[in-house]
């Protein structure tokens, strides 16, 4: 498994940096946003190191379906009944701040667009 040492999500995922931990597996790890947008904001990110959907090819076709797959029952289980926003930012025009493929799920008074603070 590819992880990279100094990346802030790979941290999060190998427990050296402390998270609010939503849900874990072998491949993936979700965690509350430090800085949620809604009441309910989490992300969920690959244990590998990828940086964003440039980084992907039909390799991450299981790992990206298993991703999205699981959105919405977490969604559910962290109080979403009514709905919710799957968000993937990828590179400078998509205004990404950290370079670890991250999904946001954002539910309960959803912004009207974008991450709401930019
Ligand atoms: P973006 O790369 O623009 O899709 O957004 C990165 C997201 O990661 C932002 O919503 C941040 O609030 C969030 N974030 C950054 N550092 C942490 C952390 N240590 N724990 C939880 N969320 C974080
Ligand atoms: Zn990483």
């Amino acid at each position: 498994m590819t992880t990279k040492p100094d990346c802030i999500f790979c941290k999060i995922t190998r427990g050296e940096i402390p998270s609010r931990k939503v849900y874990e597996d072998e491949d993936v790890f979700a965690f509350h946003d430090i800085q949620p947008v809604a009441p309910v904001h989490f992300l969920i990110v690959p244990k590998i190191h990828v940086e964003n959907l440039y980084d992907t090819d039909m390799r991450h076709q299981a790992l990206l379906g298993k991703i999205l797959g699981m959105t919405g029952q977490l969604a559910r289980e962290q109080g979403c009944q009514d709905g919710f926003r799957v968000i993937i930012n990828n590179g400078k025009v998509g205004r990404q701040e950290v370079y670890h493929l991250h999904v946001h799920v954002i539910g309960d008074q959803v912004p009207l667009w974008g991450m709401g603070r930019r």
